[in-house]
């Protein structure tokens, strides 16, 4: 399990009432959220800090919530994010091109936030299920067993920390995502322990020596973390 700390949900939805009223319930089910009240500001933030999960509306000023979905979905950090439409009555073409466009889910207005929040909950045990379940994963030739707790690279055995191992199984869970380190952090040491961000650096430096001629699968993403490259 990601011991990540609350889910952060970013609410993208020019209706300011409608903002308020979404954050307000999940806030009370345990979400931190952020809003946006245009495409273009969307778009940055989702970017900019990679939620956990992204509510978008469909008509959006200044870009419009199918091109912002698209271009979520291109991009390198943001493109695994899932992604919950929030469609009028009457906009059942448009829905049908949200999803081809890489929407997971919609929901038409009007509707209650108990809908919503069942949506949601919904997608977060899919996405679980597809990442966090594993027990072996493997990616680039990098092999990491979670039961035998043995990690490989080409056959070859790493000999690494349980640290390491965390920080290993993180990222390759979604090869391709950009942490954050304090994502890092919290998936990979253990609860209590007080650390400094830099710590991460440290971690990833060994780990990168460790995997020897691989080492640039781990790759920096400037002002944001680390990420598994995603291909090769
Ligand atoms: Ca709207």
């Amino acid at each position: 399990m990601i011991a990540m700390s609350k889910p952060r949900i970013l609410i993208i939805e020019d209706e300011r009432d409608l903002c308020d009223v979404l954050s307000y319930n999940l806030h009370r089910e345990g979400y931190e959220t952020f809003v946006a009240h245009d495409g273009q500001e969307g778009l940055r933030k989702a970017q900019m800090h990679l939620p956990d999960l992204i509510i978008l509306d469909l008509m959006l000023p200044r870009l419009d919530g199918l091109e912002v979905c698209r271009q979520i979905r291109a991009g390198k950090q943001s493109h695994g994010i899932p992604i919950i439409m929030l469609t009028a009555k009457g906009e059942e073409m448009d829905q049908v091109v949200g999803f081809s466009v890489g929407a997971d889910d919609y929901v038409t207005k009007p509707f209650s936030p108990k809908v919503l929040l069942q949506r949601i909950r919904a997608l977060q045990r899919r996405s679980d299920n597809s990442t966090e379940s594993k027990d072996v994963l493997e990616h680039l030739g990098v092999v990491l067993d979670k039961i035998k707790h043995r990690a490989t690279v080409n056959n070859h055995e790493l000999d690494l920390t349980p640290t390491e191992f965390r920080l290993l199984e993180c990222m390759l869970r979604q090869p391709g995502r950009a942490f954050t380190r304090q994502q890092l952090m919290d998936f990979a040491i253990e609860e209590g322990a007080i650390v400094l961000e830099r710590t991460i650096d440290v971690h990833i430096k060994s780990l990168r020596r460790k995997l020897g001629g691989e080492s640039e699968f781990i790759e920096t993403v400037r002002g944001v973390g680390y990420r598994f490259r995603e291909g090769s």
